[in-house]
């Protein structure tokens, strides 16, 4: 394999500490770990042409386990969770014995409006070659499982011919962007930053220089005022905001992220005009890159660096090393307004409409997607796009036709006035098919809102539940009213399938993580009883006007 064309270092270099963290920007440039190890051997995208040329060929049993278990993942394509193994088993193997002969397939959106030609073309490679899977992820993606390296070069084809790809969904690399669903409709947008995310993907996606960052990098851009794309979770957000002096622009917020050491994304204090998001983007990557922690892969997101340096040195390198000039101060971002999933009918600026729907859990499958698209044409829809809240929005859809299309989206199981609990529910991919996962959430999710719907049919208030399969918090166990974090608890003596509660989290004006209570612990097959205890109280005790999460804090 060829060497890595390692991209540049930092210009200026800091003082060297005794025991380095793996800084390529302090002169540690020797791996110091096997994934590092196995990005300097070869550039991941290189795994790219080995896919089209051999292993498709080949088949399985010739792909090289390093780009198996390792670089594949630049390609948005993981192993699998082989059925028959329970969670129990997903700490006690080692992850190659939890490997499948299929893939899972992330193709990423970044915001895009998706027309009826390419979800359409979404739909028919889960019917064709995934054994008619697909979800919406909360990343904006359309995920499939049992793929087969075989059929991997036609997919690439059919999304290429569609204008989508997986290039970089997963990896160390910039993951799928978020992009706010509504961007150029919305009646109160503060401003579109379609532009910007657009010109990031043509200049920066699929580049060498940022296909080897110490892990993955997480990009949210909205100039919606309600936050749509959860910018406290993301590594890098651009969220809309009003200069007094300068007008609409982006507020730059760095070091979000969940999983075991959960941090809310900080504000720099700066604002960015709409043409120079990219460059200050590819600063911020670039700090990632070059100062980012590569010793322990627990330690390498950008997070633990804003936390070490402070926004003020943040600030200051990204000014003084990286864009070499001074940023415009913004003294006061604007604080969120309204609910962020776009759910429901609203008027677009043009005069047209704009739908949200929701599928359970962002569960659908190839058919339902071509289902969509049969209906976005025939309705003379302009196109979806797909949220960080793993549900869809129909953009453009004409007054006169607003109603007879929610009955056909009720028809297909693609509500656009769901219930709250369908509403507000995520869940994570869990143990059907990921590797890390101990228990089930997809199925679980589905449950548990069919069975709520049933028990409080008339809920008037929204509470969040995010189902998650393990603590790495895929579906933001920590920012939900009730997040449920998997992991085995006893019951009867045995080890079952059950849940870590965290209560009262939340995104937005009260951001906060949900109380991790020692006790909140519930089996899998108590949930529906536990959450009901729990909303029972809430609503017998809540104040006027009071959302669960405040309760929860009282
Ligand atoms: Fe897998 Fe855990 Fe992420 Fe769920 S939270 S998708 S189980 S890694």
């Amino acid at each position: 394999m060829s060497d890595q064309a390692a991209p540049s270092p930092a210009p200026a270099k800091r003082p060297r500490p005794k025991r380095g963290e793996g800084q390529w920007a302090l002169g540690y440039r020797e791996p110091l770990n096997k994934n590092e190890q196995s990005k300097k051997d070869d550039n991941p995208l290189n795994v790219r042409a080995r896919i089209l040329n051999v292993y498709s060929k080949r088949g399985f049993a010739s792909i090289d386990p390093a780009d198996l278990r390792g670089r594949f993942r630049w390609m948005g394509l993981y192993t699998q969770r082989a059925p028959g193994f329970d969670g129990g088993k997903t700490a006690m193997l080692e992850e190659e014995e939890l490997d499948d002969e299929f893939f899972m397939l992330r193709v990423r959106s970044d915001g895009q409006l998706l027309t009826a030609a390419a979800v359409r073309a979404l739909g028919t490679i889960g019917v064709d070659f995934a054994r008619d899977t697909a979800d919406v992820t909360d990343r904006e993606n359309i995920q499939y499982h049992w793929i087969r390296i075989e059929d991997v070069p036609a997919i690439w084809e059919r999304l290429d011919e569609a204008g989508l790809s997986s290039l970089e969904a997963c990896g160390d690399s910039p993951r799928p962007f978020l992009g706010s669903p509504v961007a150029g409709v919305a009646r109160d947008e503060i401003i579109d930053g379609t532009p910007a995310l657009e010109e990031i993907g043509r200049r920066y996606l699929g580049d060498p220089e940022y296909s080897n960052l110490p892990r993955k990098f997480k990009t949210a851009i909205t100039g919606h005022p309600s936050h749509d794309v959860s910018p406290e979770t993301n590594d890098v957000s651009f969220v809309g905001t009003v200069h007094p002096e300068h007008g609409p622009g982006f507020d730059l917020w760095v070091g979000g992220g969940l999983s075991t050491n959960p941090m809310l994304a900080q504000k720099l204090g700066v604002w960015i005009p709409l043409d120079e998001v990219a460059a200050a983007w590819e600063g911020v990557i670039s700090i990632f890159r070059d100062y980012g922690y590569r010793r322990l892969r627990s330690r390498a997101r950008l997070k633990f660096l804003v936390q070490d340096w402070g926004v003020e040195k943040f600030r200051e390198v990204l000014e003084t090393e990286y864009l070499q000039r001074e940023l415009v101060s913004n003294p006061s971002p604007p604080s969120p307004v309204g609910h962020r999933d776009h759910i429901g009918v609203h008027e677009q600026k043009d005069g047209k409409f704009y739908i949200g729907i929701a599928p359970t859990a962002g569960r659908v499958s190839g058919t339902l997607l071509v289902q969509l698209a049969d209906l976005i044409e025939e309705f003379g829809v302009a196109g979806a796009r797909l949220t960080p809240y793993q549900k869809i929005v129909l953009i453009g859809v004409d007054g006169d036709r607003v109603q007879p299309l929610l009955d056909r989206l009720d028809a297909i199981g693609l509500s656009g006035r769901p219930s709250q609990w369908r509403r507000n529910t995520m869940a994570c991919t869990g143990i059907e098919f990921c590797k890390l996962a101990i228990v089930d959430t997809k199925n679980r999710a589905r449950d548990l809102v069919a069975e709520l719907e049933r028990r409080f049919p008339d809920l008037d208030t929204p509470i969040t539940v995010n189902v998650n399969g393990c603590p790495n918090a895929c579906a933001r166990t920590q920012v939900a009213d009730i997040g449920l974090k998997g992991q085995l608890v006893m019951s009867d003596g045995e080890q079952v399938e059950g849940f870590q509660v965290h209560l009262g989290g939340a995104t937005g004006l009260h951001a906060n993580f949900g109380r991790k209570l020692r006790a909140h612990k519930v089996t899998s097959a108590g949930l529906d009883d536990y959450i009901t205890a729990v909303v029972e109280s809430f609503l017998a005790e809540r104040t006027e006007g009071e959302l669960f999460a405040a309760w929860v804090l009282r």
